[in-house]
């Protein structure tokens, strides 16, 4: 059987409202599993508090001193909520955790669901994606911005899978081939597909806001939404060479118009050679930035050094 010591990651900014609920229930559901024999005894909870201005550092200070199995883990400022799912997985690893679940602080996502997620690992999977149903406690513009955002990154060719936050559990070597990415803007939505094939999923409904509000106000929203499509694909670069090449097929076409007029008299003296070099040259100045965008694409794809495979298994001697 594998090891299985669990270290669930809470990453919480401002949420004293909900965290006395959280703490409470992931508790009781640790507590359950742990006399179940599903995970060992020394499983935790990590709460990584991302900066919080409010009470929420000292609430899990004080659960931490009532409960052996409470940890917590301090962001010195707020580092946004994948950096700091990325440094609770890093604590989570080195403090010797067998698989990582990651999680909302705000007890949206089932929680339920979790011993399914432990029994997958149990049999062999790697990673297993926390899927919401349906999203019907999600406002219309909340669902119909998701939706759009799918549509659009899918188009982009960046692998998500759809519905699914961050959720997850992830097996000690996942986090660890996830920890050799270095790029600062994260996307963890889109990485984490690329690690490990082995993976499966547990669906659940999602539900509202135990308490507190949403820290995902619109601006982070669409913030992420543009770090997903920036940070995995130099596509909308190379779109410009081919939008470059429609202007210069336009200007053809705007010749045959240009030397109609021209020779029917109807036109103002220097109009035809306006038109045509507007046409042409901008055709010629966006195929231009579009090789010097492939260039910087490259260097952009350079710089973030990913690694170039990920290690499931090696069997040596
Ligand atoms: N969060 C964080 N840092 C941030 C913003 C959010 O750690 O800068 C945490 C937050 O405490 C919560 C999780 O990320 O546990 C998801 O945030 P929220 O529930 O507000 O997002 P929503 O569910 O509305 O998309
Ligand atoms: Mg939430």
């Amino acid at each position: 059987m594998r090891d299985n010591t669990l270290i669930i990651v809470l990453p919480c900014f401002n949420e004293e409202e909900v965290l006395p609920i959280t703490i409470a229930r992931m508790s009781d559901l640790l507590e359950k599993m742990i006399a179940r024999n599903k995970v060992s005894d020394d499983s935790r909870l990590l709460f990584v508090d991302d900066g919080s201005k409010d009470k929420t550092w000292g609430i899990i200070e004080a659960a931490q001193n009532n409960k052996p199995f409470v940890c917590g883990q301090k962001l010195a400022r707020n580092a946004g909520h994948h950096n700091a799912l990325m440094a609770g997985m890093k604590t989570a690893v080195n403090a010797g955790a067998d698989m990582v679940i990651t999680i909302d602080a705000d007890l949206q996502d089932d929680i339920n669901v979790i011993p399914e997620m432990v029994d997958q690992y149990t049999e062999g999977v790697d990673i297993v994606y926390g899927v919401r149903r349906e999203r019907n406690t999600d406002t219309w513009f909340k669902k119909s911005t998701a939706q759009m955002f799918y549509r659009m990154i899918k188009l982009m060719g960046v692998t998500l899978v759809y519905n699914h936050a961050d959720f997850r559990l992830m097996s000690s070597s996942v986090v660890k081939e996830l920890l050799l990415y270095h790029e600062r803007n994260l996307f963890l939505r889109g990485i984490v597909p690329c690690i490990s094939d082995n993976s499966a999923f547990v669906y659940y409904n999602r539900i509202e806001r135990q308490a507190g509000e949403s820290k995902y106000p619109l601006r982070k929203m669409i913030h992420l939404a543009s770090d997903g499509v920036t940070s995995f694909t130099i596509k909308p670069i190379k779109a410009l060479i081919g939008l470059g090449a429609v202007f210069i097929i336009i200007s053809l076409c705007i010749l045959v118009y240009v030397l109609y007029n021209y020779f029917r008299g109807h036109v103002v003296g220097g109009w035809s050679s306006l038109m045509l070099s507007m046409w042409f040259i901008g055709g010629c100045i966006m195929v231009g930035l579009g090789i010097v965008g492939e260039y910087i694409g490259k260097i952009y794809m350079e710089v973030k050094d990913r690694p170039r495979y990920n290690v499931e298994k090696t069997l040596l001697k």
